[in-house]
């Protein structure tokens, strides 16, 4: 088959009631290039959501699927399906409607006509549920300031690249991925693309306030070694204010005859533990980094592919014999 034009990446993880949903709007789709494929990654979905692919995969051949062995997080499954998309263009979005096909159709036209790189998606509003969008809020602000090379606040995965682009993300080794982090690494030209968030359309969010943690502390950790300078300054402030604590102290024992027995015993305990309290989340930092070395270290894939259909390629780690 002629490479195809445009090649959308959709990972999901037990999306059997959003993606009947999912096809109906897809094959809707009237201007879309002639050849395309849509490469599903399933992420070690355990409901009927990859059945359900691969009977529209038997009926159409550009409906491509790559089952991964087990769960390896969206950001895997994003990279996976990356590896094996062939088409000029590349995009990428979530199965469950909250990123709309016909606007990333609107993208890739987008993308064609500035000759940019990338055009990514800026969500404008969002309708998730007030905490989970203050996490975001405050999220994206942290990390517009530690990182080196600042992805847009509020930009997601949502997205379409050039094929430049997709062969330099895949070049770049490392294991822990943080798709729109790298994206933005990798500097190509960049277009941001403002839309409104929907609702997902039905099932419930698989990305859970774990999951959704993990993601923040490797983007955080992964771009930028700012906050390991915060363990030495929050050290240096504590140790100057010590030292003046204690001259004070020395101070008001030599030269009155205040009593400094008993009273005060509060005050040292709060500093005490809120000292000891500053060690363990610099700690809790340093752990942090040392485990990212760990897991980049031991070098080992970050998907491993089961099987695929309407797909020859042998791409990453396969367990297919
Ligand atoms: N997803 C995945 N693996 C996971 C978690 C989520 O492939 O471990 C998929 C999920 O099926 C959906 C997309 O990633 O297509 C976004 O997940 P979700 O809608 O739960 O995240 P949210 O939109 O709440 O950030
Ligand atoms: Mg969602």
């Amino acid at each position: 088959m002629d490479q195809p034009e445009l090649s959308i990446v959709i990972p999901f993880l037990n999306e059997e009631q959003v993606l009947p949903l999912l096809r109906e709007r897809l094959v809707k789709i009237r201007d879309r290039p002639a050849a395309w494929e849509l490469l599903f990654v399933s992420d070690g979905s355990t409901d009927g959501s990859t059945r359900f692919i691969e009977a529209w995969a038997s009926e159409d051949p550009s409906v491509k699927l790559i089952v991964l062995t087990r769960n390896f997080g969206h950001q895997n499954a994003v990279s996976a399906g990356l590896s094996f998309a062939t088409g000029n263009y590349v995009g990428i979005m979530d199965a469950d409607l909250q990123d709309e096909p016909e606007v990333l159709l609107e993208m890739y036209r987008t993308l064609t006509r500035e000759k940019a790189d990338v055009v990514y998606a800026v969500r404008t509003s969002r309708t998730e549920p007030k905490l989970k969008r203050f996490f975001y809020f405050v999220f994206y602000r942290l990390y517009l300031y530690l990182a080196d090379s600042p992805v847009q606040a509020d930009s997601g995965d949502f997205c379409v690249m050039s094929r430049r682009a997709v062969r330099l993300l895949l070049t770049l080794p490392e294991k822990l991925r943080f798709v729109r982090g790298l994206r933005t690494w990798i500097g190509l030209p960049s277009r941001p693309f403002p839309i409104s968030r929907p609702a997902r359309a039905a099932g419930f969010p698989q990305y859970s306030l774990h999951k959704l943690t993990k993601l923040a502390f490797s983007g955080l950790t992964s771009f930028s070694t700012r906050p390991l300078r915060v363990g030495f300054v929050c050290g240096s402030i504590l140790c100057v204010g010590a030292v003046i604590g204690a001259l004070t102290y020395l101070g008001i024992a030599l030269f009155t005859n205040i009593h400094l027995a008993a009273p005060g015993f509060s005050t040292l305990v709060i500093v005490l533990l809120f000292s000891n309290g500053l060690i363990f989340l610099y700690l809790g930092i340093l752990g942090e980094y040392i485990g990212q070395m760990f897991m980049e270290v031991k070098a080992r894939p970050s998907f491993i592919v089961e099987r695929t259909i309407n797909l020859e390629r042998t791409q990453g780690s396969d367990a297919r014999d």
